[in-house]
């Protein structure tokens, strides 16, 4: 971007803004590089940096927290843009056990919780191979006997 959107001036320079997200009680904040107006002061975000914020939120929370809150768990699934049926599907749990969950009625179980760390740090580094994994197992219904053919395998991402 090089002109204002809001006063049609150029002359953007870049400035480091902070940026603050409130979630599960606590309060998040980073510095991030922005673009601003000279002219009129308008600040411009790069693309999805809220959304990033949002995650790497979700990638402290599910680091730090050993035993997460219902809302801790809430905004996470929420940072990984899933609904609760498809996370609760992923996890191989039913929808009303996510929902207790998420509610604060139940603990949630450290199994899934790092399940769903995994899929943050996925998510982060742009690549998809715990849902990947999540997704296969959930589908997979081969004959229990007989002959396997191996394929040949591809090397995962480091
Ligand atoms: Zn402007």
């Amino acid at each position: 971007m090089r002109k204002c959107v809001r006063c049609g001036r150029s002359g953007l320079q870049k400035v480091e803004t902070e940026q603050t997200l409130t979630a599960a009680g606590r309060t998040f904040t980073k510095s991030i590089e922005a673009r601003r107006c000279g002219s009129c002061g308008e600040t411009y975000l790069p693309a999805l940096a809220l959304a990033r914020l949002e995650l790497e939120a979700a990638y402290w929370l599910t680091r730090n927290q050993p035993a997460p809150s219902g809302e801790a768990f809430r905004f996470v699934r929420k940072a990984l843009g899933l609904p609760g049926n498809e996370l609760a599907h992923l996890l191989g749990v039913a929808p009303a056990t996510l929902c207790r969950w998420e509610k604060g009625k139940m603990p949630v179980q450290m199994l899934p919780w790092a399940f769903v760390a995994l899929l943050v740090s996925d998510e982060l580094a742009g690549r998809r191979r715990t849902r990947d994994v999540l997704e296969t197992m959930r589908q997979a219904r081969p004959p229990s006997k007989g002959r396997v053919r191996l394929p040949d395998l591809v090397p995962e991402p480091t």
